[in-house]
């Protein structure tokens, strides 16, 4: 069966379920020519699979089918993710990170990969940079665990090298499937990997940091990574601007771009 018509097969699928919540732009597919995986690109396909195995179990469960829960769905995507070796990533790796908090949070944050502390812990941003973003959160009268955080890259580059195109690739479906699953009214992208994944385009985070877009159902907020706040502290004003358009956008008020 062709490519196309496996995704007819389980659009078609969907709709005989009456599922209608799939994500609305497709605009994380457009990426620069030199990211584009050079090898089987069938990962796309994989991840309506798992949303596809949720929906049989859930009909099986209730007789009928049904709304599933966030929770439901970021279980079905770890499953899938199960003891992942798709790029070689996994060789080196102690544990494979996958994303905390909860999973109903109108608040999520998109960091780049795994580092050393976050590779033993098997939990996003727990090393300096990550107690750092927590009093980030904390500074909008939010814990840690009211948001909900991952990576792009769910495994530690060696030496925290800058992933590659293939593993960014082969890894961000599972993001995406993260924040169709969690369906957050704000995503703060950290830094400018992170951000330049979710877009689709080659930005500097300087240049769009504090700019609020729409992307895919949520408000999107680009800003610095905490990682470089340690080294640059008199940027933390800046994201604390940001934060506040955050916490605007929460609190349904008219927010100001910068
Ligand atoms: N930096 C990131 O981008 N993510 C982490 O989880 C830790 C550090």
């Amino acid at each position: 069966m062709s490519r196309s018509d496996q995704l007819r097969d389980h659009l078609a699928f969907f709709k005989e379920l009456g599922v209608t919540g799939m994500s609305r732009d497709t605009a994380w597919r457009v990426r620069p020519a030199d990211q584009l995986p050079s090898g089987d690109p069938g990962l796309h396909e994989m991840l309506p699979e798992a949303i596809r195995r949720e929906a049989i179990s859930m009909v099986d469960r209730a007789g009928a089918p049904a709304a599933a829960s966030a929770k439901e769905r970021l279980i079905v995507i770890r499953e899938d993710l199960g003891d992942c070796t798709r790029c070689k990533l996994h060789a080196r790796r102690t544990h494979l990170v996958f994303g905390v908090g909860n999973p109903a949070a109108d608040l999520m944050f998109v960091g780049e990969a795994p580092g050393r502390d976050e590779d033993l812990r098997g939990e996003p941003f727990v090393g300096r940079a990550g107690k750092l973003l927590t009093k980030i959160i904390e500074s909008i009268d939010l814990r840690r665990e009211d948001v909900y955080i991952a990576n792009v890259i769910k495994c530690r580059p060696p030496d925290n090298r800058n992933p590659e195109s293939e593993e960014i690739a082969t890894c961000e479906p599972f993001l995406f499937a993260q924040i169709d699953a969690i369906n957050p009214k704000v995503i703060v992208g950290l830094g400018s990997f992170a951000v330049r994944t979710l877009l689709g385009v080659e930005v500097a985070i300087s240049k769009v940091r504090g700019q609020v877009q729409d992307y895919r159902g949520a408000k999107f907020i680009p800003t610095f990574h905490p990682a470089y706040l340690l080294r640059s502290p008199d940027k933390k004003r800046e994201v604390w601007e940001d934060m506040k358009r955050v916490r605007d956008i929460l609190n349904d008020k008219t927010v100001v771009t910068r």
